[in-house]
């Protein structure tokens, strides 16, 4: 077989449950295997997915699907009631004393939130919970920009960076999906992360001056490292090949030679990857994140299928903001260093505090110290 062409076999992800990962698979070859093995129905945006599952366990049931449709109905979940038909129950309201071990935890759950702040509580949960459903089964206005029948979803966990010592652990910063004939730069761009919104330069003597531009807008190059091959992006003349230096490196540590491709002439479906293995993004120089392709399927007709909100964000982890060391209140702004009067070294100030503290009413400083722009990384939230 000649180099470079791949079996049908390889290309098929074969989960190995003592491995975390599948083998490498090509994305576009899986793609177009899963549409030789599909019925068309079964994918397309026009076919009630309930209906076709209904009509197959009719056939395999061998029953006629009125009868279907009335086991369907008496063994539905409506009919299972604890109380007379014609008295209602909140549902919501857990009884006091609960048999149930589901119902002790939602109890549980329940007093706990009883005991936190109604506002902080309403806000994120509706939050989390728009974000996780708000784009469900979603429609362009334009006809245009419908994603078409067949398309693959993948979906990425970017991890934090390595950075923060302790946010190595938890979970994933950001799940985001996008679909198969999108370009590597559209995901590069639609990940957030407070290293790019970093301000440098040290502004005591001029905290009025802060300039406006961030990192993002200065330095552009960053690169994906998938499967031996760094994706670097270079759409802008100043963008550099980060990769290089580890490259020269890998060649004289006796790693085999990678190889370079640009990011915005490559589309996810032009990848070999493995699901569950993890990948590395990295940008502004050293900020460095994992990213691990979780899940990769066609769309169906449950999926935002406006192809303007890819890649598409649904999940966000949380950061607790830093506040301010002097009112406890506002999110910091600054972070002084060589303070003399500030309780710890650094210190964080928000911008009334930092300038009430260590300016006068003229603006002037009233003492040496060293003051950087801080960014914190609840901005996010
Ligand atoms: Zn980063
Ligand atoms: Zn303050």
């Amino acid at each position: 077989m000649a180099e470079g062409t791949t079996t049908d076999d390889e290309n098929i992800p074969r989960y190995e449950p003592n491995n975390l990962n599948s083998q490498v698979i090509h994305i576009e070859s899986f793609r177009k295997l899963w549409l030789e093995a599909l019925p068309p129905d079964l994918y397309s945006y026009d076919t009630n997915p309930e209906e076709v599952e209904d009509a197959k366990l009719a056939e395999l049931l061998e029953l006629p699907v009125e009868t279907l449709n009335e086991l369907k109905h008496v063994c539905s979940v409506d009919s299972l009631k604890s109380h007379p038909d014609d008295s209602t129950v909140d549902q919501n309201l857990v009884p006091p004393d609960p048999k149930l071990a589901c119902l002790r935890l939602r109890k549980r759950r329940q007093d706990y939130r009883e005991t936190l702040s109604r506002d902080t509580l309403g806000r994120h949960e509706l939050y989390f919970n728009e974000m996780e459903s708000s784009h469900k089964g979603m429609l362009p206005e334009d006809p245009d920009t419908v994603i078409p029948e067949g398309e693959l979803i993948l979906s990425f966990n970017v991890i934090y960076p390595v950075i923060f010592e302790r946010f190595k652990h938890v979970r994933a910063h950001q799940t985001l999906q996008v679909f198969g004939s999108q370009k590597l730069t559209e995901l590069r761009d639609a990940l957030c992360c407070v290293t790019d919104l970093q301000v440098f330069g040290e502004f005591s003597n001029i905290p009025d001056a802060t300039p406006q531009h961030i990192s993002k807008d200065h330095f552009k190059s960053a690169f994906f490292f998938f499967e031996g091959v760094f994706y670097n992006d270079m759409r802008y003349p100043e963008c550099q090949d980060l990769s290089e230096t580890i490259r020269d490196w890998a060649k004289t540590h006796g790693f085999p030679e990678y190889t370079t491709e640009k990011m915005e002439d490559t589309t996810f479906n032009q990848l070999r990857m493995r699901i569950g293995y993890p990948y590395y993004y990295c940008h502004q120089g050293d900020c460095e994140h994992l990213m691990i392709l979780t899940d990769m399927r066609l769309i169906h007709p449950d999926d935002c299928r406006d192809r303007s909100r890819y890649p598409l964000l649904t999940h966000k982890h949380r950061v607790l903001t830093r506040k301010c060391c002097v009112c406890h209140l506002y999110i910091s702004r600054w972070i002084t260093t060589k303070d003399r009067l500030a309780p710890m070294d650094p210190c964080l100030f928000c911008d009334k505090c930092f300038r009430m503290f260590h300016y006068d009413t003229k603006g002037n400083k009233l003492y040496d110290f060293e003051a950087y722009v801080y960014v914190d990384p609840g901005v996010f939230n």
